[in-house]
């Protein structure tokens, strides 16, 4: 039996609210692994490129990898996958937690819902069985209400994966939040609303069938070996969390600010940093399944205008985008605004963009009637604007479109500093300061996202040797960036499909590593060229997705103002993105055409269905 999937995943019609089982053939598996990269392959069986994402038709995936439930550390994560209603393209989110190891106990390594209910419902996967739940009495709550609700109902061991308002309301910015009050998030892309549009509140698992494994002895030595190890280099984000990064991000002018015209915010980064957290907030560390390091943050404001805060803080992303993207420098007020996004469903980095866009927009005379005071650094109407964007109210309907589609309906005079990739926020990296995160932005499958290519981090510290990165790069050259996003794309890939958390690396985990627990664990002998390779296919099936849905090469752009407005102080102050000189080499080097798609000789090479 093939070590590390449960068999099976779970197809779900939510029109005629038939459930049966689905197995895929094992050189499926070896090709696609899971997570992502399983579902970009089953995108190809399922979703119409054309289609409106909440057609019902259109499939909505949760998915786990071969490592998810396994005793692999840091290997809780699931990802969600549907077509984005925010971008219109390939959508992606991968989430933390332990919903996606519960899920792998319940019997099944992931769940694909099409079709749409008549009335809100629940999908209760328990042990091997599943049921649709009527939801009518969930509709309308929080997360961490509606967690509450069915952990009291049926069971403290279950663990729910489910939307806010947000995602009933269909905001194309809504996030699904798993785990409850520690809330981790599936949150890019709007996946949340294209789960409102099926009518699908949550989904609750409990299990305790442990997945075979192919070789436990020398996995759980291997896994003793490394844990200590990665426990200690993860004790900065075991103690401050990931915002420890805020000053010293700010200092090399990594964190933009001032919707990203900003220079130097030294003490404001100060203010709303990790350390400042922990110190003022915290009570204590959360972790993901099989996790040692334990970056998520449990947070409780007990006194002034926030009090009554209680539950999951926010991370680097949260603080750099809510606070130093408006200059809002109130750390409890953006715990007050991350907690409101946890609780309506609604993906924190995209709201931090576009409260940003809003507030230049109001600068250049914009917005002006809508009752908001949103001069920079205004804590106040970043609250109000979550509840607005949450509930469609005035400027809220508008803004929760997201800054493409804000933009363009204010006007083209806002595209100036209209901050996105293919319809994404931009995540909180500067690509002026880091040049491959600029060519990972425009080439990255769901718009800008850093994590896809993470390849910002061996422009500063990390070292991959077996992929030939035995140093890290000039930050400020282009030169090596090419190759550098291709194979760290590749790499992100793999651990998006493995479902493993990225942190690994700064625990000092390496390509080999990956390579060995993943064939002790299913029982194969992937060399690392085809465990590459993988990831090199997978990344690819995703963009033929998008092909399909008529990206090309005039969408891998950035936003005008990272091409031509340098930062006027800090470290980075000079420099913009050198996207040109990079894109076509990084074409090359994928294989693909001038308009940036995938040849036909690549794709018969990947061994791709679609070729
Ligand atoms: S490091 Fe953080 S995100 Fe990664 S598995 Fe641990 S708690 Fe989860």
């Amino acid at each position: 039996m093939l070590g590390g999937y449960a068999g099976k995943l779970l197809k779900v019609d939510l029109s005629s609210g038939c459930i049966e089982p689905m197995e895929l053939p094992e050189d499926v598996l070896r090709r696609y692994l899971g997570g992502c990269g399983l579902g970009a392959y089953l995108f190809g069986k399922f979703a119409s490129p054309k289609d409106d994402p909440y057609a019902p038709h259109m499939p909505l995936m949760f998915l786990t990898g071969p490592l998810t439930g396994t005793p692999v550390l840091c290997s809780g994560r699931h990802s969600v996958v549907a077509k984005s209603p925010l971008t219109g393209i390939w959508g992606e989110a991968s989430s933390g937690g332990k919903w996606g190891s519960t899920l792998k106990h319940a019997g099944f390594d992931g769940v694909i819902f099409i079709g749409r209910s008549e009335e809100p419902v629940y999908l209760l996967i328990d042990n091997g069985s599943a049921k649709l739940v009527d939801a009518s009495q969930l509709w309308g709550l929080g997360t961490y209400e509606t967690s509450d609700y069915i952990t009291k109902r049926h069971g403290k061991d279950f663990v729910t994966s489910c939307i806010g308002p947000a995602g009933e309301n269909l905001v194309p910015l809504a996030c699904i939040i798993s785990d409850g009050r520690e809330a981790r998030a599936a949150g890019r892309g709007g996946l949340g609303a294209v789960m409102g549009s099926k009518m699908l509140k949550a989904v609750a698992v409990r299990g305790n069938i442990a997945p075979p494994i192919s070789h436990p002895e020398e996995l759980r030595e291997s896994v003793r070996e490394l844990a200590r190890m990665v426990a200690r280099d993860g004790s900065g984000l075991r103690e401050y969390g990931t915002s420890s990064g805020t000053v010293p991000l700010e200092a090399s002018g990594d964190m933009p600010s001032k919707n990203w015209k900003g220079g130097r915010w030294q003490e404001g980064a100060k203010a709303i940093s990790g350390m400042e957290l922990s110190r003022l907030f915290l009570k204590k560390p959360t972790f993901c399944a099989r996790c040692v390091i334990g970056c998520g943050r449990d947070i409780e404001i007990t006194e002034g205008p926030y009090a009554g805060v209680s539950g999951a803080g926010p991370e680097y992303e949260g603080v750099a985008l809510l606070g130093a993207l408006s200059e809002v420098d109130d750390l409890a007020a953006i715990c007050k605004a991350n907690d409101l996004c946890n609780q309506y469903g609604i993906d924190v980095m995209s709201v931090g963009g576009v409260i940003a866009f809003a507030r230049e927009a109001y600068e250049h005379g914009y917005l002006q009637d809508s009752g908001l005071d949103l001069s920079w650094g205004n804590a106040d109407s970043m609250i109000e604007l979550i509840e607005m964007i949450t509930f469609k109210k005035g400027i809220g309907e508008l803004l929760g479109k997201g800054v493409k589609v804000a933009s363009k309906e204010l006007g083209e005079e806002t595209e100036e500093f209209a901050i996105h990739v293919k319809g994404m926020e931009l995540p909180a990296h500067d690509p002026r300061a880091y040049q491959s995160v600029g060519l990972g932005y425009a080439t990255s499958n769901r718009g800008a996202c850093h994590l896809q290519a993470w390849s910002g981090i061996f422009e500063n510290r990390a070292t991959m040797p077996s992929l030939g990165y035995e140093q890290p790069l000039d930050r400020f050259s282009a030169e090596g960036k090419a190759k550098l996003v291709f194979d760290m794309q590749n790499l992100m890939s793999m651990f998006d499909s493995l479902s493993l958390c990225k942190y690994l690396i700064f625990g000092g985990v390496k390509v080999p590593t990956l390579v060995r627990w993943t064939n002790l664990v299913t029982g194969w002998s992937l060399d690392q060229d085809e465990f590459m390779e993988i990831g090199e296919r997978t990344f690819n099936a995703k963009r033929l997705f998008n092909v399909q849905c008529g990206i090309s090469s005039e969408d891998d752009i950035l936003p005008k103002r990272i091409l031509t407005q340098p930062k006027e102080s800090g470290e980075a102050a000079g420099h913009l993105s050198q996207l040109d000189k990079m894109l076509p080499e990084y074409y090359s080097v994928r294989g693909w055409d001038d308009a940036g798609r995938p040849k036909p000789d690549l794709l018969h090479k990947l061994r791709m269905e679609q070729a």
